[in-house]
């Protein structure tokens, strides 16, 4: 090692810059920044080469005055904000005055900027330190910025970029995160002079809804419900989110805004994966885009230096309410009269406008104000008020939708024709058990195949986790207890979490290494309840500390219910079908099974007719 020794000017600028940029999509998200936050309605972005050879920003903001012009390309220079503490009502999403001078560290840079008060446009050149004096320009209204050969200066850091088509994909999909977060502009994204994409601004939901379908196309678009709720303990989420049967391998179709920011959040992702558990496949991942507004007093985004990652004051009153949110939401979509809705909807193109028009909204759902709570959160009360002693201010920050989503849409409405008249029940009225696997169900517009298991596992998991949040699951004593052998470990974990088994619906005592179940859930009926009992004991063994264990409430009940599937077994007479179908209609969730697939279809007659050729 030598001496210390002080860096060079240019030197440090280009290591503090490698933070910030270091490819074209950071340049692209930096300058697509600053036009939203001076208030661009019109955002025109071209890039050349991957943006390495060239990137050209034009947008219609405020502008930059002439007298500012230098100022802006030196480090730690910023109009946003003057000291630390306004950061807590931190309105734009630039705040470190660091992005121009760090793109002037790595690549040649030329501002034209034209503020609406000033007469004509002026414009700065940038190559190295050499900052060239600012000087009259032609130019619109607005700023146009355009960065000149990428890493010119640093050629060791040019060598890791990859090819121009994947530094393009790259900056596309910063474009798609920063419009999906910000709805306010249009953007027109050109790659080698071709327009590539099209962004329409939003001010309506119906807008907002076509933005996604730009950005994120319209397979996706066409599965979304919109929900959204006011809570006061963190102010706003709303959220466009996919009908579960959408699902993806990856978490790719998973964005979480935060005040205006695409966000990566580990406890938040792991809040939409809990919530979407009982209806998703493992191994899936849910889709949607998720709006949170919090307020900013309550959340650092100075943490990271793309402000990719945040910390939270209370990241657990977030992850709950989310998960609270999307509960209910997910409830609604799957809800059976929405289901009936949708299967109508899509399966007869040939409705009458009027009636389309009655339901066609279904894709937008009202939030519930009553709704059950998950059984791990705290009760409202608890976590309403009091955010660590702070109070909320008023901040002028603005949700998305702010404007956009009042009024409210209405809650779909339920045709007439299903609900009239007292023997039409949405699930119609059973009519043959088909290979003891199917219930064949009449509707007065059509044929219900119900799979029996998997409904009758979704309605036994169901009343268990109401049963368990009230008093537990009730337990049903056995006329002859089962014993069972058991080892050291295994002991002591029934010893320990006795408790724990009561509130399952279990009871037993425990004589040495002997171990006898003396009741069972009740709501099981007739099984193997040692098989049942010891797959219960490992999963609890498996996570033996008791924050786990309640984090895995769900799923020991969803064992349980899994055990009892003897019912599909047997050939069920037209009454038990009956009861099944009532039971269906009146359980949450019921039209999907514990894993997330369908727990009947529908075969409208109008389909039916259709299969026959018939008109
Ligand atoms: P920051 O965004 O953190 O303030 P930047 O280096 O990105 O820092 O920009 C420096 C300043 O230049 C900004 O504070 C803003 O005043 C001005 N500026 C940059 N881009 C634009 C633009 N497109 N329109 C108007 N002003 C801009
Ligand atoms: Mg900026």
């Amino acid at each position: 090692m030598g001496k210390i020794q002080k860096l060079e000017t240019l030197t440090a600028l280009q290591i503090a810059a490698g933070e910030v940029i270091d490819r074209p999509a950071a340049v692209v998200r930096e300058i697509l920044e600053n036009s939203i936050d001076a208030g661009a309605s019109q955002i025109k972005i071209e890039l050349f080469n991957g943006g390495v050879q060239k990137i050209i920003l034009t947008d219609n903001g405020c502008g930059i005055a002439k007298e500012d012009l230098e100022l802006s390309v030196e480090r730690h220079a910023t109009s946003k904000i003057q000291k630390i503490t306004d950061l807590n009502d931190l309105t734009t999403l630039g705040f470190r005055g660091e992005a121009l001078a760090s793109i002037a560290a790595v690549a040649r840079l030329c501002i034209t900027s034209k503020p609406i008060e000033q007469e004509v446009a002026w414009q700065i050149k940038t190559d190295g330190l050499n900052r060239h004096q600012s000087s009259p320009s032609s130019g619109l209204e607005g700023t146009r910025i355009e960065v000149e050969d990428l890493f010119y200066l640093t050629p060791a850091r040019r060598k890791f970029l990859k090819k121009a088509n994947t530094e393009y994909t790259k900056v596309d999909a910063i474009i798609k995160k920063i419009s999906l977060a910000n709805l306010s502009f249009n953007l027109v994204f050109s790659n080698d002079n071709k327009i590539v994409r099209k962004i329409p601004l939003a001010t309506s939901l119906k807008d907002a809804k076509d933005r996604i379908a730009a950005i994120l196309g319209h397979d996706f678009s066409d599965q979304l419900y919109f929900g959204e709720s006011e809570l006061p303990e963190i102010r706003k989420i709303q959220a466009w989110i996919a009908h579960p049967k959408f699902s993806r391998a990856r978490s790719d179709l998973q964005f979480i805004v935060l005040n205006n920011r695409v966000i990566k959040d580990p406890a938040i992702s792991n809040a939409i994966k809990r919530a979407f558990e009982d209806v998703m496949m493992i191994g899936r991942y849910p889709a949607l885009v998720l709006y949170l507004t919090i307020d900013p007093s309550i959340i650092d985004f100075n943490v990271h230096p793309t402000k990719e990652q945040v910390k939270f004051q209370d990241p657990q009153l977030i992850t709950r309410a989310i998960v609270k949110f999307l509960k209910q939401h997910i409830q609604e979509i799957l809800s059976i009269k929405s289901s009936i809705h949708e299967s109508l909807m899509q399966e007869t193109p040939s409705m009458d406008f009027q009636n389309i028009q009655s339901m066609s909204p279904t894709k937008v759902s009202r939030p519930q104000e009553n709704i059950s709570y998950n059984q791990l959160s705290p009760k409202p009360e608890e976590s309403t008020h009091d955010m660590l002693g702070n109070t909320y201010q008023a901040t002028s920050y603005k949700s998305p939708f702010v404007e956009l989503s009042s009024p409210k849409p209405p809650l779909p409405q339920v045709s007439n024709n299903l609900d009239d008249s007292q023997n039409s029940f949405s699930l119609g009225v059973a009519i043959y058990h088909l290979s003891n696997r199917y219930i064949l169900s009449e509707t007065k517009d059509g044929l219900i195949v119900v799979d029996a298991h998997a409904a009758h596992e979704r309605i036994v998991y169901e009343r268990m986790k109401l049963e368990y949040n009230d008093q537990g699951v009730a337990c049903q004593n056995l006329i002859l207890p089962i014993t069972i052998q058991l080892d050291d470990i295994q002991i002591k974990h029934c010893l320990e979490y006795q408790i724990i088994f009561e509130q399952f619906g279990f009871s037993f005592t425990l004589d040495q290494s002997i171990l006898s179940i003396t009741g069972i859930p009740k709501v099981l009926g007739e099984i193997n309840s040692e098989e049942l009992f010891i797959d219960v004991l490992t999963e609890v063994i498996q996570d033996s500390e008791s924050h786990l264990i309640n984090q895995k409430v769900d799923k020991i009940l969803a064992t349980l219910a899994c055990h009892r599937s003897v019912r599909s077994m047997r050939e069920l007479s037209i009454q038990e079908m009956n009861e099944l179908l009532r039971q269906i209609e009146s359980t949450d969730l019921a039209n999907v099974c514990n894993h997330g697939r369908p727990t009947w279809i529908k075969m409208d007659l109008k389909q039916i007719d259709h299969l026959f050729h018939r008109t």
